[in-house]
């Protein structure tokens, strides 16, 4: 090979090495409690940036600047993931009439290619185009809320969710109990006989879930099993019972399984999801719906309140962090974001941002959540409503214009909302109401959102200079 030929080798194989490097990777997870609105918020965004242009998304610098060349799905980098069914949730969308996307119960993902021309005179001299890998990996909430049980042992834990369980549900735990009494008097401990007083305790958490609208309820595994459905991981339940002295317990059987069980849970399942899942993630979204739990009412509220406390310790990097122990966190950016916003009137958008950050105070006095890198905002996935003004006795009110469940086309005044989630006045009128919506046809398969730009604004904006 001659000098000249041997040169341009070289020029062209180091351009390909600064070539790759600028073929980056962002891994963004997606989590929030069950009717948050995640898989709404993955299907709007993947149709969002499938179908992205600058004036369906003016925020977003990359798209309005013109300088977005394609997106494209590409096959998922882990193997072991669910795909995210963005094919399914369209379909639903554009049946008629409109369906919403079945819900999250697993963890899936899905992966998009950015194709896009820099603006920074160094990389568009080396590459007329790049790509932005966008790994999107969507969650449940509720996994998160099992970060307290690595820090208890078996009886701690059962006599924490004694606590939470008798304060809401006095009648049904006791029915529970009673049955786990005759279980342990008989020294059950089959696991045939432990299916079956975990699925009783299953049926217990749901009924808290549904009826009362609790969130912080463990283990998370139990109402969201995704793989673990049925399996001896998560079969077991806390002890409501006294708890067998350090003598006795050795004679019950059913207390030790229970035991073992917990432990098992906990290194296999809770710990596992950190080092598999969790650590790779670089930036976060956590999708809250504020709305649902304001229209139940202040207990509702509380419990949502409290379950975003709980999720919100795993972005508080401060340096005693016990969490460090178990992972080293790579999250850089967190977006918290109050999710269905088209159910408020354009006036009351600020509001619903003002009620999300009160609902984070506690959480934003942790390290991390104090200082950069962590934004609120509010958006509306798939938006269902448009913006809207009536007259109402001579004034010009601002409403929502949307087809509520089973309802037509129609005007919509869902009422006020709190800046403050603790506002004993609001509680006392309880004006709000939250009318579940119909999605709307969409508009030659391409949905209408509220925030997304600006999201993507957020969350990538400095991956895509
Ligand atoms: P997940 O359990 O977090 O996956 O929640 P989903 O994405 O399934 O959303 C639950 C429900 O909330 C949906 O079925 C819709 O009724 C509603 N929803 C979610 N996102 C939006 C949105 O952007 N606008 C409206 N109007 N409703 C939404």
């Amino acid at each position: 090979m001659n000098t000249d030929k041997w040169l341009k080798r070289i020029a062209s194989t180091s351009q390909q090495l600064a070539i790759r490097s600028l073929n980056s990777n962002v891994k963004l997870s997606v989590t929030g409690l069950s009717g948050a609105g995640k898989t709404t918020f993955v299907t709007g965004l993947v149709n969002q940036l499938l179908n992205a242009s600058p004036s369906r998304l003016p925020l977003w610098d990359v798209a309005r600047e013109g300088r977005l060349i394609s997106v494209k799905q590409e096959p998922q980098p882990d193997f072991d993931v669910a795909s995210f069914d963005y094919q399914g949730a369209l379909q639903k969308l554009t049946n008629t009439p409109p369906q919403w996307p079945e819900s999250t119960r697993n963890i899936s993902q899905i992966r998009l290619a950015i194709k896009y021309r820099s603006n920074h005179p160094l990389w568009s001299a080396l590459a007329k185009e790049q790509t932005l890998y966008l790994d999107i990996t969507d969650y449940p909430g509720e996994w998160l809320l099992d970060l307290p049980m690595l820090n208890m042992d078996y009886r701690q834990w059962s006599l924490s969710m004694a606590q939470v369980l008798e304060l809401s549900e006095p009648y049904a735990v006791s029915a529970f109990k009673t049955k786990l009494a005759g279980a342990a008097e008989q020294n059950a401990s089959s696991d045939h006989e432990l299916a079956q007083l975990s699925a009783k305790y299953r049926e217990l958490l749901l009924t808290l879930k549904q009826d009362k609208g609790l969130s912080y309820l463990q283990p998370g595994r139990l109402l969201l099993p995704g793989e673990l459905e049925g399996t001896p991981l998560v079969s077991f339940f806390p002890w409501l019972l006294e708890h067998p002295s350090v003598d006795d317990r050795n004679d019950a059987l059913l207390y030790q399984k229970l035991e073992t069980r917990y432990k098992r849970y906990r290194s296999e399942v809770v710990k596992r999801f950190y080092s598999d899942h969790f650590s790779h993630f670089d930036r976060q979204l956590v999708l809250v719906d504020c709305l649902s739990p304001l229209a139940k009412g202040q207990s509702e509220m509380q419990d949502t309140v409290k379950a975003l406390t709980e999720i919100m310790q795993h972005f508080d990097y401060g340096e005693r962090h016990w969490l460090k122990q178990i992972f080293i966190p790579k999250i850089d950016k967190l977006v918290i974001a109050a999710s269905k916003a088209d159910h408020v009137t354009y006036d009351q958008r600020h509001t619903l941002l003002a009620l999300l950050d009160g609902m984070l105070i506690q959480s934003k006095q942790n390290a991390l959540l104090k200082g950069s890198g962590v934004y609120t905002q509010v958006l509306a996935s798939i938006r269902a409503s448009e913006d809207a003004k009536v007259k109402h006795k001579g004034q010009t009110l601002s409403v929502i214009k949307g087809r509520p469940e089973g309802d037509e086309l129609r005007n919509v005044f869902p009422g006020a909302l709190p800046t403050n989630w603790q506002d004993q006045g609001f509680w006392q009128q309880g004006q709000f109401d939250f009318l579940q919506l119909q999605p709307q046809p969409l508009d030659n398969g391409k949905a209408e959102q509220l925030g997304i730009d600006a999201l993507l604004q957020q969350l990538l904006g400095d991956k895509l200079i």
